[in-house]
């Protein structure tokens, strides 16, 4: 293999050596898996070590994550019955690292079932403040400041929910996929 390339790992800061004409990553510290905007030649050395991947994808809960201007981490996520219906909450916090202000929506986040239905977060409050689990508001997070907040997803009954998905913004997405099952990063 000709003109390997080394970058840093955007999530743990690891070594990885690539072919310089691939766009996506692999890392064998963290496990996560990136793709590029460019294929790793056309990034210029000052850049290596501090990749922006347009996506990233990843089994593991714990973690920061950079996301284009974000930083964010998934706490945990598990299914819960409320009543007669099945939910799935997620805990997540954002911090903002750089040096402008940073928007948190609910609508960056949406669930993915095995079978590609996407799933919107609720809103209700029997879903949050009666169990004791603050919703995430939509907030604009300084510089230097995070934010962190409850999400709930109304899991239809054979539904077997696949993914978390987390985007920056509506139009230059970058975008985090938190993978449920084992086998499913593709
Ligand atoms: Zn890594």
């Amino acid at each position: 293999m000709a003109n390997l390339v080394t970058l840093s790992c955007p999530t743990c800061g690891a070594a990885i050596r690539v072919a310089g004409n691939v766009n996506s990553l692999d890392c064998e510290h963290c496990h996560n898996h990136f793709i590029l905007e460019n294929q790793v030649q056309k990034i210029p050395a000052a850049e290596q070590d501090k990749l922006r991947p347009l996506v990233t994808y990843t089994h593991q809960l714990g973690q920061w994550l950079r996301v284009g201007d974000y930083e964010i981490c998934v706490h945990e996520i598990f299914e819960e019955k409320i009543k007669n219906q099945w939910m799935v909450y997620a805990n997540v916090e954002y911090r903002n690292q750089v040096q402008t202000t940073l928007s948190c929506r609910v609508g960056q986040w949406i669930m993915f079932d095995t079978e590609n239905y996407s799933y919107d977060g609720v809103s209700q409050s029997q879903f949050f403040e009666d169990k004791g689990r603050p919703r995430l508001s939509e907030r604009i997070i300084a510089p230097r400041t995070g934010v962190r907040g409850w999400l709930a997803f109304k899991k239809p009954l054979q539904a077997e929910m696949e993914r978390l998905q987390f985007l920056t913004g509506y139009m230059s997405e970058h975008t985090v996929n938190f993978m449920l099952k084992a086998e499913s990063t593709g």
